[in-house]
């Protein structure tokens, strides 16, 4: 895109405030402090917050760790409307919009957005006024830049662009390895927006942490074309060299994220052929590691007498078999999915091997034994 779109004076690595370090239900603020610090001494500028991250605390975080402490002019703050059950009115809105503000100590905001929409919301952003609403405010000086974040196919976007071509950018979900996805639509997406000439704002480049640590026959190819580089810079990298980008958001945990993060984004430089050559072969490995071929049909659950969440179960169990233990830690890649899948029925290891499901299932899933591998990693 050419010189003087949205975000061409903007450092390509942006700070994401939605998983900040934790200290029990509080963030931990001197961890936060030295973070921002470090972001700012850098040269970045860019900070994600929304008015619904961390219960409304993230967005107090920031006054107090950036707001506070720094010129307003040295950074810009983007913060998101999420237009949930409870917000149907004007009223609602301004009161959110309100809060956001108040809590975040500035008396205008740089990006705001429409929080994670998807068709049904674009259809209640119509229908209560949404996009009048936050351009009022933008008229009223309390906004820059109007846009939203988005969750749904390259046909929604599109749609969603061509009847609302005021929006100024996007929020996109990219990484390398959903780039092709049929679900995620990454590829699909961008050029949605290249199209309509939006630039885009990048969330989720490591996929919510995945990249970060990930099977051995990938992990490998990565390490040894370069053992300097964390295999998390791949995936920021990949998704910073992309054309018509605002910046790349990294919901960073800790200092050492953050450290990692700067070291590579400060003097930024796109992935060389090579180095794509190298992150080709290394998605290659990931795809080729087999997975459960579950297709998530579930005629397998309502016969189970044990009320095992089968395909949910083998949801989780795909990950892990990518993943491996979740980046930095000794638990099982997706642990948390798999609570909450068996949350409200059977435990893995609670099938009474009855054979049931094998009968329904088309892929042919030998059901029974995987369910004992689900249990021997996420029960152990
Ligand atoms: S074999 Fe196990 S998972 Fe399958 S239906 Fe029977 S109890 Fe449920
Ligand atoms: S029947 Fe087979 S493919 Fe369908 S949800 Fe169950 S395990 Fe998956």
């Amino acid at each position: 895109m050419n010189k003087g779109y949205l975000g061409d004076n903007i450092p390509k690595l942006g700070f994401g405030l939605m998983r900040l370090p934790m200290i029990g239900e509080e963030i931990d603020m001197e961890q936060t402090i030295s973070m921002v610090d470090t972001f700012m001494q850098k040269g970045f500028t860019y900070f994600d917050t929304a008015y619904v991250y961390i219960n409304g605390k993230s967005e107090v975080a920031a006054r107090e760790a950036l707001v506070k402490r720094y010129p307003r002019d040295s950074f810009t703050v983007a913060t998101k409307l999420p237009l949930w059950d409870n917000v149907e009115t004007e009223e609602d809105m301004q009161r959110i919009f309100d809060t956001s503000m108040e809590r975040l100590g500035v008396d205008y905001i740089d990006f705001y957005l429409l929080h994670a929409m998807d068709k049904t919301k674009f259809e209640k952003a119509d229908a209560i006024g949404a996009w009048d609403f936050i351009f009022k405010m933008k008229e009223q000086g309390k906004i820059r830049h109007c846009g939203f974040s988005f969750h749904d196919s390259a046909d929604v976007l599109d749609e969603a662009l061509t009847k609302h071509p005021e929006a100024e950018f996007v929020q996109l979900q990219i990484n390398y390895l959903d780039w092709e996805s049929d679900n995620v639509q990454a590829r699909k997406c961008y050029e949605v927006c290249l199209k309509h000439n939006k630039p885009i704002v990048v969330m989720e480049p490591i996929k919510g942490g995945s990249l970060a640590s990930m099977a051995e026959s990938a992990q490998s190819v990565l390490t040894n074309a370069n053992p300097d580089a964390s295999v998390a810079s791949w995936a920021v990298r990949y998704c910073a060299g992309l054309d018509n980008i605002v910046t790349v958001l990294s919901g960073m945990s800790t200092q050492a994220q953050m450290d990692d993060n700067v070291s590579y984004m400060e003097n930024f430089q796109p992935l060389s052929e090579e180095e794509s050559a190298t992150l080709n072969k290394a998605i290659d490995a990931l795809n080729a590691i087999p997975t459960i071929p579950c297709t998530a049909c579930r005629y397998c659950v309502d016969d189970c007498p044990q009320q095992i969440n089968i395909p949910e179960i083998f949801k989780a169990m795909n990950g892990y078999k990518q993943f491996g233990n979740a980046a930095g830690t000794n638990k099982p890649f997706n642990q948390w999915n798999y609570n909450r899948a068996t949350k409200d029925g059977g435990k893995a290891s609670d099938c009474i091997q009855c054979g049931s499901c094998e009968a329904h299932c088309p892929q042919h899933i030998n059901i029974i034994e995987e369910l004992k591998a689900a249990a021997a990693v996420y029960e152990a």
